[in-house]
């Protein structure tokens, strides 16, 4: 992994996240704007069920069911009290060099845990369909 390819850093930058948030169900006289919910790190990543459902760009960390009056920022602070880029007390463009990197490092690790539990979450379904299935053919044999 290049920590500075073009495509990794895209989405530190507010004004490529609020391009995604075409559609956004809260616009005007609202706290959750598309802007401010940009600001705040969110990219806009709705399914069929859930037109509004945001995702940190950083610690991946998805948030549905907004009011009119949440205030992003202190929504994503309280629900993912861990997340280094909503703790950022400087610009992205003020970072150095050697932040980006650490930044980055620290984005990798949200990466790996993520794909892990849906790797955990996947072979604990599959185990479960296996023991039903295995009881099935034991019971058919009595
Ligand atoms: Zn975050």
């Amino acid at each position: 992994m290049d920590p500075f390819n073009q495509e990794e850093l895209k989405m530190y930058f507010t004004e490529n996240r609020l391009k995604s948030f075409e559609g956004w169900p809260f616009d005007e006289d609202c706290v959750c704007t598309p802007e401010s919910m940009a600001k705040a790190g969110f990219i806009h990543t709705p399914s069929e069920n859930s037109p509004d459902t945001a995702m940190c760009f950083f610690c991946l960390k998805e948030l549905e069911g907004w009011e009119p009056e949440d205030d992003p920022e202190k929504e994503h602070k309280s629900h993912s009290p861990s997340c280094n880029f909503i703790a950022l007390k400087k610009k992205v463009e003020e970072l150095t060099v050697e932040e980006i990197f650490k930044l980055q490092k620290d984005r990798h690790k949200f990466l790996i845990k993520k794909s892990c539990n849906e790797a955990i979450v996947k072979f604990e379904e599959t185990a479960k369909q296996t023991r039903t299935d295995i009881i099935k053919t034991a019971e058919g044999e009595e």
